[in-house]
Formats: C-alpha cells, structure tokens, sequence
C-alpha cells in the first residue's frame, strides 16, 4: 500500500509518498510559502531530478492539489490515479493528554485535535488545515494523525508535573508534554537492532540534536523523560530557542529593552540558541566554520550547546539508574562528529570511551564508542516519515 504522508506547517507542507511493503520513497517533496507571494512547489520523484515548479498556491488546498498533480504528471510522476494512495498519515504537534498514540482521523478525533490547539497556537491550526485540505480533495481516503508528544504520554507524573500551583494543570493542563516523540520512538526502537537486547529490557537515551533538539529516557520501551516541555521552547540550548533559562530573565529584559511579551517569545523563540549566542547562525555548519577561522562566540555557543546536552544526558542516567545506550540524531546529531566527541568528553564516568574514527560518520547508521565501553554510543538517523508511514499502515 502507498501511504502518502504530510507534514503541513503553517505557510509550508513537506510530503512523501512511501511504499509501505517495501518502505521505499517513490516521491517526496515539499510545498514552500503557501498562500504569500512567490510560491512554489520542490518535487522530486525516486531516482530521478528535482524539479522547482513555481506556481500560485494561495491556500493548502491548491498545494496539496499541486501534491496530487506532480505525483500524478504524465512524464515524473509515480502514480496513475489517486486510488493508488491508500492512506494518508498526518504529523500532528500537540496531542495534549488525549492522544498516547496514533489514531484514525473520525470527526470526532478532529474536534478533540481542536481543543489543543490552545497548547500549540503555531502548529496545531496549520496541521488541521492539511488535514482539511486532504479530506477535500480525497474524501474517501484514510487518514491517520501522528503526534509528536504521543510517545512522551508514558511519562510519571513527577516528570511532567512543574512546580506550579497545582490547579494551573487542573484547569488548563500546563505540564511537561515533550514533542519529536516520533523520532524518539523511532531510534530508541532502531537501538534495539544495535545492541541486540529486547526493548522492553533497554535503557537509551535519545540526543535529538537538530535545529530543534531535545533529550528523552527511553525505559524499557517507554519515555520516562524529555527536556522539551509545554512548548518546544524548553530544555537543550537550539539553533534559535534558548532553551531552560531563569524565567524571571524575562521580566528583567523586558524592562531594559521595553519589550512586550510577544516581543520577548520572539527573542526566546527566534533570536536566542546558537545563533544569538555567536552572532553567526543557527547552523552548525557555520558554527563550525566560525570555530575554524577562530571566532570566541562560536568556540562559546558550540562550548555551551554540547555541555547542556551533557548534563541532560547525566540527569537522564539518574532518572533510569542506567544507560546502556546513547543515540545521536538528526541533522546536528547525525552530521556533527565534533558535538558528539565534545558531549561524551563529559561522560568517562559511565566508563564511555569513543572510538574516534568511528565517530567521523556522516548520517550513516554507525556504533562511535569502542568494543569495550561499557555504554554504546551510535549514531541512527531518524526517520519520521517511515514512521508516520508504518503507524497509518498499522492503524488502516
Ligand atoms: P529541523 O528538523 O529541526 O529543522 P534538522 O534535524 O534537519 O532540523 O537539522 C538541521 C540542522 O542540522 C542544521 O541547522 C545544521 O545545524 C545541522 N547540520 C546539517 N548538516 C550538518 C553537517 N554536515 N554538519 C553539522 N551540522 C549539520
């Protein structure tokens, strides 16, 4: 079965069609500035070149339409008709506490997806819109929604609970929810593959390190712990996001710089991480540039990223009293072998030792400790696309 899968943001819409008995990618793609001038369509079908179409798309209906036109285009596309697509699956940010796992998208599911928007203002209403759009132009078609906070729902309560008056979760669920919970299943369950032990037997910790980056324990096959909280905005320092600071910076910053608060998100949020830290950018690359040609700001943020990544991954050893494996992933993750070295400098003491050539992978599945470290370190890529494919397939 083909299973088309979308990833829908608000002026952006990311999509992959994947075979799912052979979880091959016959086309991928994405959809850029929907609904502002200058729109275009990026597609690319398996083996073949990528091609840029620009065209007007002012609503998400015309892009997925778009979707639809190029996976079906005479001379690049992969399928014939749209009966050949038998599912769709939809990443969907914000399940709140009602969604601990995937789910089939009723009317009903909908409306309870509806309802937690509140908790993901910029995420949760692009996504529903996708959703809508899709059921527009294929009414008959499943559709599955993947959440990227359902894999964080195993959490304790003493984990997800902050230290707030109780009644501000009572009425308005403010708790820690954690997001990328697909990509924390997904290589916490690949590390099994690596280690050869059962999942339900495992303690990983899963280093997402992308330009988002957040922490999770994986015990026993379910999340313990996650650095992001109620928004993506907690935790690990990122490309643009600070990460945990002392909330009342705020305030303070506020006055000095007479923001309001929608002022001081957009600081948190877009201004802050890596790339307010050395000036450059929030992209590693650069960062690692900026290292070279001896720049104090990127030695600093670099410095700064890689010792908060190490002190969650010690606070996450404590929270499972063990680790048997650490995993690096995503774009920093998987590409940046001086992050990874620099962050298990900090853990000798959990008897880890790198191999250092190892360690040189570039997205590539790979073991970087050495034979005898008593704790494995690998590099997994992540694969949420797979995984959105493999949950809709199961669930239709
Ligand atoms: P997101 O999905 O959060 O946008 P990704 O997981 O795609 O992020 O990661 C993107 C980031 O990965 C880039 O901003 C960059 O910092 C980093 N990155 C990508 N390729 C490399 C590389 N070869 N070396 C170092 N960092 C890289």
């Amino acid at each position: 079965m083909n299973i088309l899968v979308i990833n829908c943001g608000s002026s952006s819409l990311k999509f992959q069609l994947i075979n799912s008995d052979s979880e091959e990618v016959l086309a991928k793609g994405i959809c850029e500035r929907i609904g502002i001038e200058g729109s275009r369509i990026v597609y690319q079908p398996q083996g073949g070149e990528k091609e840029t179409i620009e065209s007007p798309m002012p609503n998400h209906t015309q892009a997925i339409q778009l979707v639809i036109d190029s996976l079906m285009n005479e001379k690049t596309g992969v399928i014939k008709s749209l009966d050949e697509i038998g599912a769709i699956g939809h990443r969907v940010v914000h399940g709140g506490e009602k969604f601990a796992s995937s789910t089939l998208l009723t009317e009903d599911v909908l409306a309870a997806i509806e309802e937690c928007n509140d908790l993901a203002p910029l995420h949760n209403p692009a996504n529903l819109i996708g959703i809508n759009a899709c059921k527009e132009l294929m009414p008959n078609t499943p559709m599955v929604g993947v959440f990227d906070t359902a894999f964080h729902q195993t959490m304790p309560e003493k984990a997800y609970i902050y230290g707030l008056p109780y009644e501000y979760y009572q009425k308005y669920k403010v708790r820690r929810y954690g997001f990328h919970g697909t990509s924390h299943s997904y290589v916490s369950k690949k590390a099994t593959e690596i280690v050869g032990k059962p999942y339900d037997s495992l303690k990983t910790i899963v280093c997402h390190l992308g330009n988002g980056a957040s922490i999770s324990a994986v015990m026993n096959g379910k999340s313990v712990d996650t650095s992001m909280g109620l928004t993506p905005l907690e935790g690990l320092i990122m490309g643009t996001r600070s990460g945990d600071i002392d909330p009342a910076i705020m305030e303070f910053i506020m006055k000095k710089e007479n923001l309001d608060i929608d002022g001081m998100m957009n600081v948190l949020n877009k201004k802050s991480g890596v790339q307010g830290m050395s000036g450059l950018t929030s992209d590693f690359r650069d960062i690692n540039a900026g290292i070279a040609a001896g720049n104090e700001r990127a030695v600093m943020a670099m410095d700064a990223f890689c010792y908060r990544v190490a002190k969650y991954v010690g606070a996450y050893v404590a929270a499972m009293n063990g680790v048997d494996v650490i995993a690096f992933t995503a774009g920093v993750g998987e590409n940046d072998g001086v992050v990874r070295g620099k962050v298990c400098e900090y853990l000798g003491y959990l008897g880890i030792t790198m191999d250092a050539e190892a360690n040189k992978v570039r997205g590539e599945e790979r073991v970087i400790s050495t034979p005898d470290s008593k704790v494995k370190v690998c590099v997994i890529p992540t694969n949420e696309e797979l995984a959105i494919a493999r949950e809709t397939r199961a669930l239709v």
